[in-house]
């Protein structure tokens, strides 16, 4: 199990098993976007990829995200690379780039779910020409313009299935699910 929160909410006893994912974020800008790239590390753990691929390189952010995964559990990392090119050729699964120019993600769905791994890249500002043919698959969330925490996100969800509540012990802290107001129980809560 990725990590705490990994799980579909659909059977998959019928299917192949879910495939483990990662996630590439190409172009971030150390000091210029860090709340953008946090939010597809958080999106990217929560909905249960494995690991965040950071191109550059962001010590700051990965420590923050590592204190949210040290509170809310799962094994969820990040990942510095400085040279994403080489981790398309070495990666050991599909290339999946997520691009308003690609093939419809309902369409390629079925594909994508026979992988054993899966890497999802998401660009910032100005996505690198080169990617478009380097990844085994161009995969528009809608042919709009949008946001690369909405493409992590709803792909998936659509992969992998809505986060599961987090079992108790599985983490220091957790929330227990309230139709008003706050409950978190674990380590540390008065
Ligand atoms: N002008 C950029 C380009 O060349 O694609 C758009 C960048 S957009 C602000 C940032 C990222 O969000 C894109 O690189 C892509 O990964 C993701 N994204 C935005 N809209 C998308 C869509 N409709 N489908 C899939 N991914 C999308």
């Amino acid at each position: 199990m990725a990590t705490a929160s990994r799980g579909s909410s659909r059977s998959r006893s019928a299917r192949s098993p879910a495939p483990e994912v990662s996630v590439l974020r190409v172009g971030h800008r150390p000091g210029r976007d860090p709340r953008l790239t946090t939010h597809v590390a958080l999106v990217a753990r929560a909905f249960g990829a494995r690991r965040l691929y950071l191109h550059p390189p962001d010590p700051e952010l990965a420590t923050r995200v590592g204190a949210v995964t040290a509170r809310w559990g799962g094994d969820f990392e990040v990942v510095a690379t400085d040279d994403w090119k080489s981790l398309l050729r070495t990666f050991p699964g599909a290339v999946v780039h997520l691009t308003m120019y690609g093939l419809p993600l309902g369409r390629t769905l079925p594909k994508l779910a026979r992988h054993r791994n899966l890497l999802l890249v998401v660009g910032g500002a100005k996505v690198p020409a080169e990617l478009y043919r380097r990844s085994t698959y161009n995969v528009a969330v809608g042919h709009q313009p949008h946001s690369e925490v909405a493409a992590v996100a709803v792909t998936l969800e659509r992969l992998l299935g809505l986060p599961r509540p987090v079992r108790p012990g599985a983490a220091r802290q957790r929330i227990v699910p309230s139709a008003r107001g706050k409950r978190v129980v674990g380590e540390g809560v008065a």
